[in-house]
């Protein structure tokens, strides 16, 4: 059990859209063995042009589930990387994933920097102290002058960075990276799209095979930049790194398949295997002796004949069996799971054991929603999965009143996958949805259509955001819903929410009631 947990590393690879995470997934996955040539892996890239074509969301969304995980091997390890959207709008789907992992790769694009998306993903990086590793991508074009990219690394994704490669020049006078980890050099050979086992490597970097190869100015900028990066950065720590406190960084061009090796090899060195996670109760070991996980993603109605729905589990500890009986702990009742499957091969496969790291996919038929957790009896509930306030917010309005059940169903069902949060007004029994962006109110008005044969109009709301509210006293709340009966909704937990209009009404609000507090995010519990 011990040796099973210590194989595995499951990590996800994220950057903002155009970064290269999909090249540089496709690299790794060259290196593991799983593919064998390049333009295997499929971008589940929603591009904003093609979103009026709904097949073509359809078609996304089978690519998303057949990629959602990918496992290989390499150098000893059981590496399971599990993918996340690319497009802002499901930036949820993402946030939810990362609870699932227990590292992640950040993709940087050299000429473009920290991006917006980069920046909000590594926020939820930091809220859980995950360890991460950046690759700064496209060095085969010219970008920005990697001293001062250190710093903005630094600067803006609030970690401290540490190279572990070095490049020589970028753009058409790139010509390799030096390996400060390991002090050797690989030459930059344009073109490589497959695993090739030839390198030039020079091995000194005093010595005089320098100057040859890289010609005398290279050669004296790169002992130069080793001298400084050496006196600037303290020594690599693997312990700072698993903290989440340093960040090391790789350089390289994913496309040309350059500095990805180096990157695998020291990544399955350094990466950590799978870590404890909170509870409502403790925080859970993976080496106990009884099996604990929690369902981080679903993914519903991929066959519309079928309602079942795939619902992703993340093992915490212990052992999954298949067909043994597992507590739900929020229904309180036993489950079996006769077909659980891993993704270990191009297929799905039925597999009969799973440990801690391991992803598996849990055949549901409507009972098993997002941050549910399952154990062998113990009434815990895995916490960390993190619910934000939405940006846009909808009223659902039905179109055709011989379906009403029909649409609170498919938008139930909708919800509890995860593709927008539902909340429920009790004046009028009104339906708001709130989303991350506008491509999901297409996707919910397409597929309640396509799979629930409901109809409906989403009218626009001036809500600003949702706040979830509490308050010591029940009193207070209580008193504070009934006077703003009009801006308070239930979200799919039966917890309050109040609607605020603009952040200035928002914070007259929270001065006037010191009583209540006001949370921007609420975590699936
Ligand atoms: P993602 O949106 O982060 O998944 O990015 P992709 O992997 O789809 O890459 C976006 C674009 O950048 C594609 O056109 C890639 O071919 C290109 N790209 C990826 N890596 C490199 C690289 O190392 N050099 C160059 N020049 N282009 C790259």
């Amino acid at each position: 059990m011990h040796q099973e947990i210590e194989k595995r590393r499951t990590f996800a690879i994220i950057s903002h859209p155009d970064a290269g995470k999909t090249t540089l997934t496709e690299k790794l996955l060259l290196f593991g063995g799983r593919i064998r040539e390049a333009g295997a892996v499929k971008s589940n890239k929603i591009d904003r042009a093609a979103t009026s074509d709904f097949l073509e969301i359809e078609k996304q969304r089978g690519i998303s589930v057949a990629t959602s995980v990918m496992t290989f091997e390499y150098g000893g390890k059981l590496i399971n990387i599990l993918d996340t959207p690319g497009h802002k709008d499901f930036a949820e789907d993402t946030y939810r994933t990362l609870s699932a992992v227990d590292s992640v790769i950040l993709v940087i694009d050299s000429a473009k920097g920290v991006e917006e998306q980069t920046k909000r993903l590594m926020e939820v990086c930091r809220m859980r102290d995950t360890p991460v590793i950046v690759f700064v991508n496209k060095l085969d074009r010219d970008g920005r002058p990697t001293f001062e990219l250190m710093d903005e690394l630094e600067e803006m994704l609030d970690i401290r960075v540490r190279p572990l490669t070095w490049p020589i020049n970028m753009g058409q006078r790139f010509k390799g990276v030096y390996n400060l980890y390991e002090q050797n050099l690989y030459l930059f050979n344009p073109g490589k799209t497959v695993v090739e086992d030839e390198r030039r490597l020079i091995a000194d970097l005093a010595s005089d095979d320098l100057e040859q190869e890289i010609g005398e100015t290279d050669a004296g900028q790169l002992r130069d930049d080793v001298d400084l990066i050496e006196g600037v950065y303290e020594e690599f720590s693997v312990d700072e790194y698993r903290a989440g406190r340093t960040a090391p960084v790789f350089f390289g061009s994913a496309l040309n398949n350059f500095g990805v090796r180096e990157l695998l090899e020291t990544f399955v060195q350094i990466s950590p295997p799978p870590a404890p996670r909170p509870s409502t109760l403790r925080e859970v070991q993976p080496d106990e002796a009884t099996f604990s996980g929690f369902v981080f993603k679903i993914h519903a109605n991929l066959d519309p004949r079928h309602r079942d729905r795939i619902a992703f589990l993340r093992v915490c500890s212990g052992r999954f069996e298949r067909s043994k009986a597992f507590l739900h702990v929020r229904s309180n009742k036993q489950m079996r799971f006769s077909t659980p499957y891993s993704f270990m091969a191009q297929k799905k496969e039925i597999i009969d054991e799973a440990f801690p790291g391991d992803v598996v996919g849990l055949y549901d038929r409507g009972d098993l929603k997002i941050g549910d957790t399952l154990t062998e009896g113990e009434q815990l509930t895995f916490t960390g999965i993190p619910v934000f306030s939405p940006a846009i917010f909808k009223e659902l309005i039905n179109t055709d009143p011989m379906r009403d059940k029909q649409l609170r169903k498919g938008i139930k069902q909708l919800t509890e996958e995860g593709v927008a949060q539902l909340f429920t007004q009790r004046i009028g029994n009104r339906l708001i949805v709130g989303t991350v962006g506008d491509l999901q109110f297409e996707v919910i008005q397409h597929r309640l259509n396509a799979e629930y044969g409901a109809s409906c109009r989403l009218k626009p709301l001036s809500y600003y955001k949702a706040c979830w509210i509490t308050a010591d006293a029940k009193k207070d709340l209580d008193d504070f819903m009934q006077y703003r009966e009009p801006q308070i909704a239930w979200d799919k937990d039966d917890q309050p929410v109040y609607l605020a209009e603009s952040q200035w009404m928002l914070q007259s609000i929270i001065d006037d009631n010191p009583k209540i507090s006001f949370r921007f995010s609420s975590e699936v519990a």
